[in-house]
């Protein structure tokens, strides 16, 4: 956006509204009174009234005479120019339509209605006697929310009760109900309480950063450290700056659902609760944080991906947690990682990015370090643990040296270090990042293994639903009693295993041990996750069985040793990516394992990984404890290979009913390739991808590569124009930067 364009247009001036509807960008005049740049308004089109922002001068499209002026303002903050840029600048990075954009940004309910009175619920006095388990419940999520003030149905909806348990508590003085306004701002943070004591390397990392935001200018840093090592202390401290500064944050985390205790270190540290903004909330908070946002009434906001599409008024600092976690990366409507448009939307609006993690990505390693393609990023390192504690010792479990019987996948030297932590009251967590209880269902007679009818995958056996689930289009069937293939009864069998399995294994083998499995598919709820999570820290389990839920962020002080069943899970993949993505995973879950004891001294924990390839590269790296030379040696194969991030990739992803149709359209737009190689890209494929048919659609893949600096984009965009029509029912999306290098 032009800083000589102007922010308000005068009555009847000729506008540009981008609407939320496929048409786009169309001209209007400005209603009596004028309008102001990224203001949001309904406007007609045809017979419709549609909402949109005002996007800037009319583009002079039609006539003066055939133009409608705005109906009507909706009563919201405008979008701040550096929002009308950073959206128009991410959809021509991901090559999203610009109203699909929009609709990314206006993601809070009832936009174009005036904000109704609203009831709400408080808590007013002592528990009941009574108190029945509904009724607990209901005053759990009241207390847990500090007096964010529920609607009745909403806080009997998240409590899992019926709502007339709601209305007794209000007849019984516990809950009072009361008229609140719906958009009522968030209670301030407190930046100028004291924060903890840090030590030499954290002191270092706070006094840049905070130069940093005190500047007031773009820089991304990469804050490095195990886990444990104060990175989340450090960047708190950045808010603290931040909110001085009389600016806003934003915290991004991977599992937002089951942060509970960043937010409560948040409170402890600024004696308030921060906004919080992911699929759990209500629609009432949704709308609440949207409009706080844009009028700068939430000083903090901890959320998933999307928070970054939120109307900020003046953000000046984004924090991506574990910023190589692959949830950021959003591979459906609009394809985007939120990383890389957080690094975006900061340069934009003058504010200081912090990706924060253990193991960073390869992309990131580069960015930040002196060697080749980097210097983009500052590097922050946390060398040690935070005080005392130690990382784990590491170990490997030689597989091919240990007696395992078929159907058990515990070896020996593993449960009996396992038995030794029993003995000692502590905890053991053994992971498999499998979901389910085993991953291929096979017939004995015949080797027919069940597949999904819609998609090129084999069906995963949950026993815990009783049922056979396609992890690709989550199809469920029963498990069959006959083969489906050649009929003969009573010889299906289970092979592998799942962490379901494990758990049955756990149970056969430790009897007296209390064994919790941690698996997304067995909980109905992230409540209920955390409810769990939060008994597993107090010491209610004394073996955890878990997917890669359990390896992110969560503290269990009693937790002294990790197993990880099959070490070798991820290393096959051909995919370039494959070996980072392992690496990161084990290391991850290899610091969930503490010193018992705490800072006090005891015992350090322990980490034994069991794999068929005690020699394999990732396997070494992971022991050494060297990650700087897995990471450099990772950045120089990608550098000898020309992969990202020395070049720049785009996956193009065909599908359709119908195989040759597919096949023969990519054909074709192959052969018009030529506005690609005019920058120096070349185009792989097409080729089936990786899942050649998902919900009954066949799936085509290219690739293209191009130079670092190319631009991709637009030679894309040209090639894509100059294609023959698409057959009906065919689908195409681009995906810029993919995750995948297959
Ligand atoms: P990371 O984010 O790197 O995993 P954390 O910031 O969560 O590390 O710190 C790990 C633990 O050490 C937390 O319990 C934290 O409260 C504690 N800790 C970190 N830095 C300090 C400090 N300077 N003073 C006291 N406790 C600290
Ligand atoms: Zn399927």
């Amino acid at each position: 956006m032009d800083s000589h364009l102007p922010h308000v247009f005068a009555p009847g001036a000729r506008i540009g509204v981008l609407t939320t509807e496929p048409v786009g960008l169309l001209d209007y005049l400005a209603p009596e009174g004028g309008v102001a740049l990224g203001q949001l308004v309904v406007v007609p089109l045809g017979p419709r009234r549609v909402m949109g922002a005002v996007w800037g001068p009319g583009q002079g499209h039609f006539d003066a005479a055939r133009l409608r002026p705005v109906a009507r303002l909706i009563d919201a903050q405008p979008l701040t120019p550096g929002m009308i840029e950073f959206l128009d600048r991410a959809a021509d990075y991901t090559l999203t339509p610009l109203p699909v954009m929009l609709r990314m940004a206006l993601r809070a309910p009832d936009l174009d209605r005036p904000p109704a009175e609203r009831r709400v619920i408080h808590r007013a006095g002592p528990a009941p006697a009574r108190l029945t388990d509904a009724r607990a419940a209901v005053l759990r999520v009241i207390d847990d929310h500090g007096g964010a003030g529920f609607a009745p149905s909403e806080l009997a909806q998240l409590a899992g009760v019926g709502v007339s348990v709601v209305r007794g508590l209000v007849a019984a003085g516990t809950l009072v109900e009361t008229a609140a306004p719906v958009d009522m701002p968030f209670p301030r943070l407190d930046a100028s309480l004291p924060g903890k004591a840090l030590d030499a390397d954290q002191s270092a990392a706070v006094q840049a950063l905070r130069a940093g935001i005190r500047g007031g200018a773009y820089g991304t840093t990469l804050l490095r450290g195990v886990t444990g090592s104060g990175k989340t202390e450090v960047y708190l401290e950045a808010v603290a700056e931040t909110l001085r500064q009389g600016r806003q944050a934003l915290v991004l985390l991977p599992e937002i659902a089951l942060s509970a205790e960043f937010l409560d270190r948040v409170e402890t540290r600024f004696g308030a609760r921060p906004g919080e903004w992911h699929s759990g909330i209500t629609r009432t908070e949704r709308r609440r944080l949207w409009h706080m946002a844009g009028r700068g009434e939430v000083g903090l906001v901890v959320g998933a991906r999307s928070a970054l599409f939120l109307p900020f008024r003046d953000l000046g600092l984004i924090v991506v947690d574990e910023e190589h976690d692959s949830s950021y990366k959003q591979d459906e409507t609009v394809y985007y990682n939120a990383r890389d448009m957080a690094v975006l939307r900061a340069s934009i609006e003058q504010a200081q990015v912090v990706l924060a993690s253990a193991t960073p990505s390869v992309e990131s390693w580069v960015n930040a370090g002196s060697g080749p393609g980097g210097g983009k990023y500052a590097r922050l390192d946390l060398r040690a643990r935070y005080g005392d504690a130690e990382l784990p010792q590491m170990g490997a479990i030689d597989l091919r040296e240990e007696e395992m019987p078929s159907g058990r996948w515990i070896s020996p030297t593993l449960a009996a270090a396992v038995d030794q932590r029993l003995g000692r009251g502590e905890q053991a967590l053994l992971f498999l990042n499998r979901r389910g209880y085993a991953p291929i269902t096979t017939c004995r007679a015949c080797g027919h293994q069940v597949g999904c009818d819609d998609c090129d995958a084999r069906m995963v056996e949950h026993r815990f639903q009783k049922r056979l689930v396609c992890h690709q289009c989550g199809a469920t069937k029963p498990v069959p009693t006959a083969c489906p293939a050649c009929g003969v009864e009573g010889r299906m069998a289970a092979v592998g295993p799942g962490v379901e399995r494990l758990g049955e294994e756990v149970a056969a083998r430790f009897p007296d041990a209390r064994a919790v499995v941690l698996s997304s598919d067995l909980f109905t709820s992230a409540r209920a996750i955390k409810d769990t999570i939060a008994r597993i820290a107090g010491g209610e389990a004394d073996i955890i069985i878990g997917t890669q839920l359990v390896a992110k962020g969560h503290n269990f002080p009693l937790l002294t040793l990790v197993g990880v069943i099959d070490a070798d899970l991820g290393l096959q993949g051909a995919d370039l990516r494959a070996a980072e993505r392992s690496f990161q995973l084990m290391r991850q879950v290899a610091g969930r394992a503490g010193r018992f004891g705490g800072d006090a001294g005891g015992r350090r924990g322990l980490a034994l990984l069991q794999t068929h390839q005690p020699d394999h590269p990732v396997i070494r790296a992971i022991l050494s404890g060297d990650d700087e030379a897995f990471w450099d040696a990772e950045a120089a194969q990608r550098r000898a290979a020309q992969m990202p991030p020395f070049s720049r990739l785009a996956g193009i992803i065909l599908s359709h009913p119908d195989q040759p149709v597919v096949e023969a359209y990519a054909a074709e737009l192959a052969r018009r390739a030529a506005p690609l190689r005019q920058i120096g890209a070349e185009l792989f494929g097409p080729a089936p991808a990786p899942i050649a048919r998902v919900r009954a659609r066949y799936r085509v893949r290219m690739l293209i590569r191009a130079p670092r600096q190319a631009p991709v984009q637009a030679a894309i965009s040209a090639w894509l124009a100059g294609a023959p029509k698409a057959p009906a029912n065919l689908r195409l999306s681009v995906d810029i930067d993919p995750q995948s290098f297959l």
